[in-house]
C-alpha cells in the first residue's frame, strides 16, 4: 500500500508517515486528514511512496486525502526546505505556518463567496523620467535569475518603477510578488494598483486580514486567478505556480525579519525564490540594508540608481543640523524649531515633529528617595502614559495606574523625567493654541483602519502639526508637508547595538524625505549636540553611499556582517544562571569545539536581561565562512538537544540576527 511522508505542525525536523489505499503519487503537495496522539490534524502530503523506514504494522492509516485545492506546486516546497535548513526551523512547522489558518482546522470552515471589489477606472500611467526607464530596461524578464538593487532617493519614483515591471510580467502570462513592509500596505496602494491593473485580480496577503478573506486570497494565487499579490513577510511563502517577477520594496525595513517562531528574512528568502525559479527579483529602498549594499558594490547584485525626484520640480529637502549645546530648549524644543513652525502654519502648510519615543516620558522618579518605575517583570522601566494615567512596559506590556505618591518614601512631588510624543504634543498645543496637532504613533494608531483614517486626516489638511513616531516616516507622501523637525536622534548614535546607527540613518533620511515633495520646498531642522558626527554630515548631503561605505569599511575593520556570518543561541529562564549554565554547556559540546571556522563568543545576558520574568542569555556563534557556520549549525542544533536543561528553560537558535 502506498506510503504517505506528511509534514506536521510540529516542534519536531521530521515527517510522519501514513498508510492510504487512495493515495497516487500526483497527490504531493495535498492536504490530508491523519490521526495523531489521541486525536487528529491536518498534515500536508510531502511525498508519496513504496517503503517506509518504520515497520508496517507501527504505521496508521490515513483519515482522508483532501482535494478542494491544486496541490502546493514543488518549488514551494523547495522553498520550505531552504528555510528549514537554512534558519534550523521545524520542516512541518515551516510548511504549515505557509497556510491559512482555516485550511489547518479539522471542521472545513463554510466557504462564503468573497465580496466583488468594486470596478476601478484605470489610471494612466505617468510618463518616465530617464533614470526610471533605464532601470526598467536593466531588468529582463524571463532571462533568469538576477538580483537588482534599485538605489532611489525618496520621491524619485520607485514604485513608478515595479508597477512597468510587473506589467511586463504580465504581459508575458507571469504572476508578481510585492513585498512591503507591514504598515505600507494600505487600501490606498491597493488601490493604485488596482487602478494600473484592473483586469489583473490583485489580492493583499497580511496579518490583518480576517480569516475568510486572507484564505481566499491565498487560493487565487494558488489557482493562479491573481496574478498580482501585495503582502507583507509571511506572503513570500505563497504559492503562484506562474511566478515571474518579485518586488521586495524597502527592502531595509527590519518588518521583513520574523522576530519569533521561525526567525526568517523575507527579503533574503525571496532572492532563494528568485534563484530557484530563475526569474528576477527587485530590492528597492532609498537607504539600503548594507547586505545588499555590499552585494551591490561587488558586483553580485545589479545597482540600479535613481537619484532625480521624479516630480523635477521639487528638489531635495534642505537639511540643517541645529547645535543644542549652545541653545536654550524649551521642552527639549529650540527656538529656530519653534520659529520655523509658526512660519509654516502662518503659511498654512504642515510640519512634522519627529521625536521617536512614544508615552508622555519614559520614566517616572521621585527625587527624594530615587525610586524610579521600573517593570516588575523586565529589566526596562515602566513608561509614563498620561492620556489614561497608566504606567506602561513597552517590552511586556505590564501595567499600572500612575502612583499618587512615591510608593517607596510617600513623597508626593513624583515627576516624569524626559519626554515622549504624549509630551511634547500637549507642550506643542499650548505653545501653539490655535494649531490643529496630530499625534502618530503606536498608541494612537492601534489598527490599519485608524491608520487609514489618520493618513486620511492628513491628507485632507485636517492637520496643522504632525507629531509622530516613526511609524511617519515611512513612506507616505503628504504634499503639503515643508518641515521635519528631529528631536532626541542622538541617543541612537552610541546605543549598545552595532547596528543602530545604520538604523537611524535610514529613519532619518526617511523622515526627512517627508518634507518637501511636491512643488513646495522642504526643510529639515535636527537638533543634536554632536553635529561633527559623519552620520549628520551624510543627512545634510543627502549622501547614503558614502555614509555606507564608512559603515562598511567599520564592519569589515571589526569583522562583523555583511563581513562575517552569525547565529545566535538564545535561552530564557527564570534564573539567569540557569540559561547562562545551559549557554556554557551548549559552548563546551565536543561538536563546538570541531569546527575551527567557527568562534563561539562567550554566554552573556542579553541587553534587555529581564523579559516579562524571564532571564535571558544569549551566545554568538560566528564565521568568515556563511558555508561553514551552515555546516556547522545542524550538527550543533541536534547536540544542544541532547543537553539536559531545567524544564522551565526555553532555547532557539536565530541565524542572521538583526537584534542584540
Ligand atoms: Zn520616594
Ligand atoms: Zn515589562
Amino acid at each position: 500500500m502506498p506510503i504517505l511522508r506528511v509534514a506536521l505542525d510540529l516542534p519536531l525536523h521530521r515527517l510522519f508517515d501514513y498508510v492510504s489505499d487512495e493515495a497516487g503519487h500526483g497527490d504531493v503537495g495535498l492536504r490530508v486528514r491523519v490521526p495523531f496522539g489521541r486525536g487528529e490534524r491536518i498534515g500536508i502530503i510531502r511525498e508519496v511512496r513504496e517503503d517506509s523506514d518504520w515497520p508496517a504494522e507501527q504505521l496508521k492509516p490515513a483519515i482522508a486525502i483532501l482535494r478542494d485545492l491544486p496541490p502546493l506546486p514543488e518549488d514551494f516546497f523547495r522553498l520550505c526546505d531552504f528555510a528549514s535548513t537554512y534558519y534550523q526551523a521545524p520542516i512541518g512547522e515551516v510548511i504549515l505556518q505557509a497556510l491559512p489558518v482555516g485550511l489547518k482546522r479539522l471542521a472545513a470552515p463554510e466557504r462564503r463567496a468573497g465580496r466583488r471589489t468594486a470596478a476601478v477606472a484605470t489610471v494612466p500611467a505617468p510618463e518616465l523620467t530617464g533614470e526610471q526607464a533605464a532601470a526598467i530596461a536593466a531588468v529582463s524578464l524571463g532571462a533568469g535569475f538576477a538580483v537588482h538593487l534599485l538605489y532611489g532617493v525618496t520621491g524619485s519614483g520607485k514604485t513608478e518603477v515595479y508597477l512597468r515591471l510587473i506589467e511586463k510580467a504580465l504581459a508575458a502570462g507571469g504572476q508578481a510578488l510585492v513585498l512591503v513592509p507591514e504598515i505600507n500596505l494600505t487600501p490606498q496602494l491597493e488601490t493604485r494598483v488596482r487602478g494600473r491593473f484592473p483586469g489583473a485580480g490583485v489580492v493583499a496577503l497580511h496579518s490583518e486580514l480576517a480569516e475568510a478573506a486572507r484564505e481566499r486570497h491565498w487560493r487565487a494565487a494558488l489557482e493562479g486567478e491573481a496574478q498580482i499579490v501585495l503582502g507583507t513577510r509571511l506572503a513570500v511563502f505563497t504559492p503562484m505556480p506562474r511566478l515571474a517577477l518579485m518586488v521586495v520594496d524597502e527592502e531595509h525595513d527590519a518588518s521583513f525579519k520574523q522576530q519569533d517562531g521561525m526567525r526568517y528574512s523575507a527579503r533574503d528568502l525571496a532572492v532563494f525564490r528568485a534563484r530557484d525559479l530563475e526569474i528576477p527579483v527587485v530590492l528597492g529602498s532609498a537607504t539600503p540594508s548594507l547586505e545588499s549594499w555590499a552585494n551591490a558594490k561587488s558586483g553580485r547584485y545589479q545597482l540600479l540608481t535613481l537619484q532625480e525626484r521624479a516630480n523635477a520640480q521639487a528638489t531635495l529637502p534642505a537639511v540643517r543640523l541645529l547645535d543644542t549645546r549652545r541653545m536654550v530648549l524649551q521642552e527639549g524644543i529650540s527656538e529656530p524649531v519653534l520659529a520655523a513652525v509658526a512660519q509654516r502654519l502662518e503659511r498654512g502648510e504642515q510640519s512634522l515633529v519627529f521625536l521617536n519615543r512614544r508615552g508622555y516620558a519614559p520614566v517616572l522618579a521621585c527625587p527624594a528617595c530615587g525610586w524610579i518605575s521600573h517593570c516588575r517583570r523586565c529589566a526596562a522601566n515602566l513608561v509614563l502614559h498620561l492620556a489614561d494615567r497608566r504606567l506602561r512596559c513597552h517590552h511586556c506590556g505590564f501595567e499600572v495606574r500612575v502612583p499618587k505618591s512615591c510608593p517607596t518614601c510617600g513623597n508626593q512631588d513624583i515627576h516624569p523625567f524626559g519626554r515622549g510624543t504624549q509630551r511634547l504634543e500637549s507642550w506643542l498645543q499650548e505653545h501653539f493654541p490655535e494649531a490643529r496637532i496630530v499625534r502618530v504613533d503606536r498608541d494612537s494608531v492601534k489598527s490599519r483602519k485608524q491608520w487609514e483614517a489618520m493618513l486620511e486626516r492628513i491628507h485632507g489638511g485636517e492637520a496643522d502639526i504632525l507629531v509622530g513616531t516613526q511609524m511617519l516616516a515611512k513612506g507616505h507622501d503628504f504634499p503639503k508637508l515643508t518641515l521635519v523637525g528631529v528631536l532626541g536622534a542622538d541617543a541612537a548614535l552610541f546605543a549598545a547595538d552595532w547596528r543602530a546607527p545604520e538604523r537611524l540613518f535610514a529613519q532619518l533620511m526617511q523622515v526627512a524625505g517627508r518634507a518637501g515633495r511636491a512643488e513646495l520646498k522642504g526643510e529639515v531642522l535636527v537638533q543634536t549636540q554632536y553635529p561633527d558626527h559623519p552620520l549628520y554630515g551624510a543627512l545634510v548631503a543627502h549622501d547614503y553611499p558614502s555614509y555606507a561605505a564608512t559603515l562598511l569599511e567599520e564592519r569589515e575593520q571589526a569583522g562583523f556582517p555583511p563581513y562575517a556570518y552569525q547565529a545566535m543561541l538564545r535561552a530564557e529562564a527564570p534564573d539567569m544562571a540557569d540559561a547562562i549554565a545551559f549557554l556554557t554547556s551548549a559552548r563546551a559540546l565536543p561538536v563546538a569545539q570541531e569546527h575551527s571556522e567557527i568562534a563561539l563568543y562567550d554566554p552573556v545576558p542579553m541587553h534587555l536581561s529581564r523579559l516579562a520574568n524571564l532571564e535571558r542569555g544569549q551566545l554568538l556563534a560566528e564565521s568568515p565562512s556563511r558555508r561553514a557556520l551552515q555546516t556547522f549549525l545542524p550538527q550543533w542544533r541536534k547536540a544542544i538537544e541532547g543537553i539536559k536543561a531545567p524544564a522551565k528553560l526555553r532555547w532557539h537558535l536565530e541565524v542572521d540576527p538583526l537584534e542584540f
